[in-house]
């Protein structure tokens, strides 16, 4: 069955030469588009840069990539035969005076994807905007609904990552000040109670399930009854690297068989996605 990816990272610590069997072996299980997150801006400090990634992540990041000022679309292109990409600019490293979006929009991006971390984030080992960039949180807001402003006249799709457990009001008014804006909240919102309550309420709201793999094995249940429930609006999606592709093949084979036989499957890998990236 084909499939699409809303949320892998432009990023790799190996030599890519390396990733191209398993991308081609992904292409041949039906792999048919993925969001591939780039980051189009970003510090020239790699010790700065790595504190707003998860910690988990470090060592899937070669730090001369933030040595080095960012690879155009046409080069990440080139690095890998992932089918159709849609480019989402990666906006974690952004201040008000690089966050005008046009020159983004003019270079190929087609999404926008927020890392919204105005405060330390100690589960994941990323230190916050206010300890990286000394930015108070009505700033960090500001800065985050200009952006959003800025997609929504742009046509973009949002991937918003927020933990709704403490950022829930703001996540709301984001997404009623752009209706028409088809926003994706990536990892089931850290909170499936309240992600449930958005998504009953806005119906431009998506969400998916990447990084959430050991949780999905922990309580299979759990998930697959939120997933039927939500089946309209959740897409599949692993938080793979370019770097390290085995992670899509292990949420494409622990999804296929938790939905098998029911026709969300079709709708989790691939019609959910469609909706939202029209071709
Ligand atoms: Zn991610």
């Amino acid at each position: 069955m084909n499939f699409c990816d809303a949320h892998v990272h432009a990023l790799w610590a190996n030599e890519m030469n390396r990733n191209q069997e398993a991308w081609r072996s992904l292409l041949s299980r039906g792999l048919e588009s993925a969001a591939l997150i780039v980051m189009g801006h970003h510090l020239m400090d790699p010790k700065r840069c790595l504190q707003l990634i998860p910690s988990e992540y470090h060592q899937a990041v070669d730090p001369d990539f933030f040595r080095c000022k960012p690879l155009s679309l046409q080069v990440i292109r080139q690095k890998v035969q992932v089918p159709a990409p849609i480019f989402y600019l990666d906006s974690r490293y952004l201040t008000p005076d690089t966050a005008d979006l046009k020159r983004f929009a003019l270079a190929g991006y087609q999404g926008l994807k927020l890392l919204y971390v105005p405060e330390e984030d100690r589960a994941n080992g990323m230190v916050g905007w206010d300890n990286l960039f000394g930015r108070g949180k009505k700033e960090s807001e500001e800065l985050t609904a200009s952006l959003v402003e800025q997609a929504a006249a742009l046509g973009w799709p949002v991937i918003l990552h927020a933990d709704l457990n403490r950022y829930l009001d703001f996540v709301t008014a984001l997404l009623q000040s752009s209706p028409k804006t088809p926003f994706l909240i990536p990892h089931f919102g850290f909170t499936r109670k309240r992600m449930a309550g958005l998504l009953e309420r806005f119906p431009q709201c998506f969400t998916d399930f990447s990084s959430l793999l050991p949780f999905m094995l922990e309580k299979p249940k759990a998930y697959k009854e939120f997933i039927l429930t939500h089946q309209d609006r959740v897409l599949f999606g692993t938080d793979a690297t370019l770097g390290w592709p085995q992670m899509v093949e292990e949420y494409l084979s622990f999804t296929s068989s938790l939905l098998q036989g029911k026709p969300a499957l079709q709708k989790v890998l691939s019609g959910n996605y469609k909706r939202i990236h029209k071709p």
